[in-house]
C-alpha cells in the first residue's frame, strides 16, 4: 500500500477556535490518517472580502501534515465531511460583482496544500492550493513544518518562497 503526504491548512475564525482545530486533527486521524508534523497555531487577520460585510474576527491557522493511503480526491471528501461535522453550513462559493470572492465566517476550513508532489487541476481540485503564495497566514505555517519541501510547479522551497513574500507588500 503506498502512503502519501499531504499537507493540509487548518483554519477557524468562528467558536472555540482552538477546540475546532483539536476536533478536525482527531477526525483526520480517524478518516484520513495519523497526524504527522504539526505547526504552531498562528492568530492571523481575515484575508480576502467577506460576505454582507461584516468584520470577520481573526482566524486561528494552523499547518498539519498527514500520512494517508487515500487519493487527492478522496482526501477532498473527507475533508469536506468533517467541515460538516464540525458545524461549516455547505454553501456555493459567492462573489462580488466584479467577480472578487466573497468569504463567510467559519467554524473550520480544511485546504490542501500539496499532495506528495503532484499538480493536480480537477473541477473539484487544484493542488498545489493556488492562492498559497500569495498568503501569509498560510506559507508561514506551511514552511514552519516543511521548510526544505520544494513547491512543484514554482520549484522553490516553502522557506524560499515565504522569504520571498516576507520582502513583498502581499499579506
Ligand atoms: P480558498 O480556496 O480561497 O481558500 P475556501 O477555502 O473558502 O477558499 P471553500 O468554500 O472551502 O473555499 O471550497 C470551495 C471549493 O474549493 C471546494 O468545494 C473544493 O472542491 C475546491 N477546492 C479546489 N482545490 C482545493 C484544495 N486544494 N483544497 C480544498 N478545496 C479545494
Ligand atoms: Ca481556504
Ligand atoms: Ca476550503
Amino acid at each position: 500500500m503506498e502512503i502519501h503526504r499531504v499537507l493540509l491548512l487548518l483554519g477557524s475564525n468562528l467558536g472555540d477556535r482552538t477546540e475546532k482545530l483539536a476536533s478536525a486533527r482527531s477526525l483526520l486521524l480517524q478518516s484520513v490518517g495519523p497526524v504527522v508534523q504539526a505547526s504552531r497555531e498562528y492568530e492571523t487577520e481575515p484575508w480576502g472580502d467577506f460576505a454582507g460585510g461584516e468584520t470577520p474576527g481573526p482566524f486561528l491557522n494552523q499547518a498539519i501534515a498527514v500520512e494517508t493511503a487515500l487519493g487527492p480526491e478522496a482526501v477532498l471528501d473527507a475533508i469536506q465531511q468533517i467541515e460538516r461535522e464540525l458545524g461549516r453550513p455547505e454553501h456555493r462559493p459567492e462573489y462580488a460583482p466584479g467577480g472578487k470572492r466573497l468569504y463567510h465566517d467559519r467554524a473550520i476550513d480544511v485546504d490542501i496544500l500539496f499532495y506528495d508532489s503532484e499538480i493536480i487541476d480537477t473541477k473539484r481540485l487544484t493542488v498545489p492550493h493556488p492562492r498559497l503564495a500569495e498568503r501569509h497566514f498560510a506559507l508561514e505555517p506551511a514552511a514552519e513544518i516543511w521548510p526544505d519541501y520544494v513547491h512543484p510547479s514554482l520549484k522553490i522551497s516553502l522557506k524560499e518562497l515565504f522569504n520571498s513574500i516576507l520582502l513583498g507588500d502581499s499579506q
